[in-house]
């Protein structure tokens, strides 16, 4: 029985949960604990892949009167592995490959830096480029660099620059490339039918908010507002994490900085308590019962 519970609570989680979460607006209030959310729907998943099967050769044989067969054992032994294995795989790929495209990136806007107009600015890490498309971006890393083009120099006052590198150095500061790595790194080890984008577009979207948060704590949410309505943030290297629908993510970061006070601390916890539940009450509900008659019955006892 574990082991179709712990079945069908993955599939949910999976297939039905990630679309009805992705479809909610709630999280534009809470952004920070809706990634925690993300974060604990995704690891179930793959607790429950993992519980599964483990669970499922111990009770077939138990339903049968025999004691478990070494070979069931082994063989569930060996796909858990996998699928972990291949979960790590997945992480090194997407963790090797960005950071080979970003010391490039970082190579040429070092190189292509206008210094004259970055020290006017008084950012160590910021690096301007020529070009009269309005741009603003990061790169994250170890040596993170935040980029603007003179385009965007151009159609920003001092405030709205401001406000935009707070947005930047935010994503740097919190890492919010490795929470977008992690996605990406989950998404490509799924087999395709079980897959779904879902999470990477919402979180990649969260993060933007949760950037915006910081920035107008910082900066104001005037002059950030100001900001976005003027420039395209594009993320060119986020690729993987094409965002939703660009309009409507837009229009969802601007409404809510035009609106600070439906930011919510009870709905904060309140995701928080539902991802921690998340991890926790699938294990002891379905997974302690089982180890429990397992134990009892184990051949050698
Ligand atoms: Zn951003």
């Amino acid at each position: 029985m574990t082991a179709l519970l712990l079945g069908a609570l993955g599939l949910t989680l999976s297939l039905v949960v990630p679309g009805i979460l992705a479809g909610a607006r709630w999280p534009d209030r809470a952004p920070a604990a809706a990634v925690l959310l993300w974060q604990a729907i995704t690891l179930a998943g793959v607790l429950c892949a993992l519980g599964v099967v483990l669970a499922a050769p111990e009770e077939l044989t138990r339903a049968s009167g025999k004691p478990v067969a070494a070979a069931a054992l082994a063989g569930a032994l060996l796909i858990a592995a996998t699928i972990v294995l291949r979960l790590l795989w997945s992480l090194y790929g997407v963790s090797k490959r960005s950071r080979a495209r970003r010391a490039r990136h970082r190579l040429l806007v070092d190189l292509l830096d206008r210094v004259e107009q970055r020290e006017e600015l008084g950012v160590d890490n910021l690096r301007v480029l020529q070009g009269a498309l309005p741009l603003a971006y990061c790169v994250p890393g170890r040596e993170a660099r935040v980029v603007l083009s003179d385009g965007a120099l151009k159609i920003l006052d001092r405030p709205e620059i401001d406000a935009v590198l707070a947005h930047e150095q935010t994503h740097l500061r919190h890492r919010h490339d490795l929470v977008m790595e992690s996605f990406t790194a989950f998404y490509r080890a799924v087999p395709r039918p079980l897959r779904s984008r879902a999470p990477l577009d919402a979180v990649h979207l969260l993060l933007e908010m949760v950037a915006d948060d910081a920035a107008s704590r910082r900066a104001g949410p005037a002059p950030l507002q100001a900001a976005l309505e003027r420039l395209s943030d594009a993320v060119p290297l986020a690729e993987d994490a094409a965002a939703n629908p660009k309009g409507d993510a837009r229009r969802r970061r601007l409404a809510r900085l035009g609106a600070p006070h439906t930011r919510s601390v009870g709905l904060n916890a309140l995701a928080s308590v539902a991802a921690v539940g998340l991890l926790v009450l699938p294990t002891v509900i379905l997974v302690v019962p089982w180890l429990h008659v397992a134990l009892l019955k184990w051949p050698l006892k």
